[in-house]
């Protein structure tokens, strides 16, 4: 039997303000323990929570990027559980009426747009943590991230395959990203994912049953995760066995999931309305002025370059995941007036890979806009061929400076006359007659030994077409 799988994500988006969600201590990551909680986040009675009025802003914009509805009134409630990182006893979230309903993300896949739908976007508070390793035999508690505004987003089960579910969620991190509501930090927990993975007979319509794996915090991980448990799923399915509904763990070090509890329901939670909080408001006018604070966002921007620089929707998509990559191909088409193909070519393949290779953000490349554009100046118009370009590129890297200075030092500048290269191309052919002989009588595979050997004896400098046009003229 086929068997298909059944994915929904819920995403946890840490928001960017500089206060907590009910509270006016800071949000910076990384402070001592418990130097960011104040009395409100320490569940000290009497203290009253206030909503901060940046993370509705935040989630407003949000909604307006899903194309979600946003709703005129909604509610705070109090999910009620116990655990030590959360004093109060309960985490203030929105339950039955949410921010924001019924949004999408339209995703490309491999073969076309798949339009990913949005069951809702909630705000909440985020709780502390427990700190296992930094007091002998005992456990700490940091509450400095009790109260961090999160806007959990919850995707329909619409998601097909782990490949999907990736794309999906990279997505949504360019996103947030775009609309700077978040650092999508994944080591830091700015962004995490739990998902949901059930499988059932291909082309049947009903669920099955599924299991929830918590805070997986990479890419490559809810991949892995999401991998696995549609394996092992669809083994004990396969067997005449049953899934439980449970919520299970990642273990990074095995590629595993394992059990952690059984799925709560939400009854367990005693859910209800904070009385400490009145309904949440948010006019038209409000609205309307988010919406004209909007950034260009990754939709538009991809179209945008197909349209206005010809390139390929593959390129549009690979420049358009991350603003700062898609704002440095914008700088450097401008700063060389190189071919925004050519530009896109280079941005997206030496420069991404040098990055890859190092663990880099484009935002950390060692090489500015200015400086790539000065060695694409220098592809365009003919200095140099592309393959010497690669050495030039190495040696910025390697920090030996400027295109130019590299270019003048090494003495790598084209050759461009055809006088000089028909000179070498004439000798290249007399040193090797049985070649000639051989390639007229239609060994024709031969014709690359021939630039070789023009190369060879130019060190790379001739310019490839001249070379190519001046070869097939001499040996036809
Ligand atoms: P809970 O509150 O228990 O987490 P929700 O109904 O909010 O449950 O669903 C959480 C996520 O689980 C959603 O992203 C939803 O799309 C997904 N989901 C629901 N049913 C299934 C299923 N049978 N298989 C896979 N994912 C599912
Ligand atoms: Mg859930």
């Amino acid at each position: 039997m086929e068997w298909e799988a059944v994915i929904g994500l819920e995403v946890h988006v840490q928001l960017t303000t500089e206060s907590k969600l009910f509270s006016g201590a800071s949000t910076r990551y990384g402070a001592l323990p418990n130097t960011q909680a104040c009395a409100l986040d320490l569940a000290m009675p009497g203290t009253l929570p206030v909503l901060n009025e940046a993370a509705v802003a935040m989630a407003i914009k949000l909604g307006l990027a899903i194309h979600g509805q946003i709703a005129r009134t909604s509610s705070f409630a109090r999910k009620n559980y116990f655990y030590p990182d959360l004093p109060k006893g309960y985490q203030i979230s929105q339950y039955d009426e949410p921010v924001v309903k019924e949004g999408y993300l339209d995703v490309a896949l491999a073969d076309g747009i798949k339009r990913i739908h949005i069951t809702r976007a909630h705000l909440e508070e985020d709780a502390g943590k427990s700190l296992h390793e930094d007091i002998k035999g005992m456990s700490g508690i940091d509450l400095n991230r009790a109260g961090t505004p999160l806007i959990e987003i919850v995707s329909e089960p619409d998601i097909r395959s782990a490949d999907e579910a990736v794309r999906y969620l990279k997505a949504l991190h360019a996103l947030v990203r775009y609309l700077g509501i978040c650092d999508g930090n994944m080591q830091e927990g700015s962004f995490r994912c739990d998902a949901n993975v059930s499988v059932r007979p291909k082309g049947t319509t009903t669920f099955g049953t599924r299991t929830e794996t918590k805070n997986v915090n990479s890419f490559r991980y809810v991949e892995k995760a999401i991998l696995y448990e549609i394996e092992r799923q669809t083994n004990l399915l396969a067997e005449g066995g049953t899934v439980t509904q449970e919520t299970r763990l990642y273990d990074p070090s095995t590629n595993t999931t394992r059990p952690m509890r059984s799925k709560e329901s939400a009854n367990d939670y005693r859910y209800f309305p904070d009385p400490d909080l009145l309904t949440l408001r948010i006019s038209d006018a409000w609205i309307d002025a988010m919406k004209a604070e909007l950034p260009e966002l990754p939709a538009a921007k991809q179209q945008r370059f197909q349209e206005n620089y010809g390139l390929s929707a593959y390129d549009a998509t690979v420049l358009v995941g991350s603003k700062e990559l898609a704002d440095f191909f914008e700088a450097v088409v401008s700063l060389s007036q190189a071919p925004a193909k050519l530009v896109s070519n280079w941005v997206t393949g030496e420069l991404a890979a040098a990055l890859n290779r190092d663990n880099k953000d484009i935002a950390e490349s060692p090489i500015s806009t200015n400086s790539m554009a000065g060695l694409l100046k220098r592809i365009h118009d003919q200095t140099i061929s592309g393959k010497i370009a690669k050495t030039v590129f190495e040696a910025m890297l390697a920090g030996e400076g400027e295109a130019d200075t590299i270019i003048q030092a090494k003495g790598l500048v084209q050759i461009t006359d055809i006088e000089s290269i028909a000179k070498i191309v004439d000798k290249v052919l007399l040193e090797n007659q049985a070649q000639v002989d051989a390639y007229r009588a239609g060994k024709t595979q031969l014709f690359g030994f021939f630039v070789g050997q023009v190369m060879k004896q130019t060190q790379g400098k001739a310019n490839p077409e001249q070379v190519n046009a001046l070869l097939s003229e001499r040996l036809t």
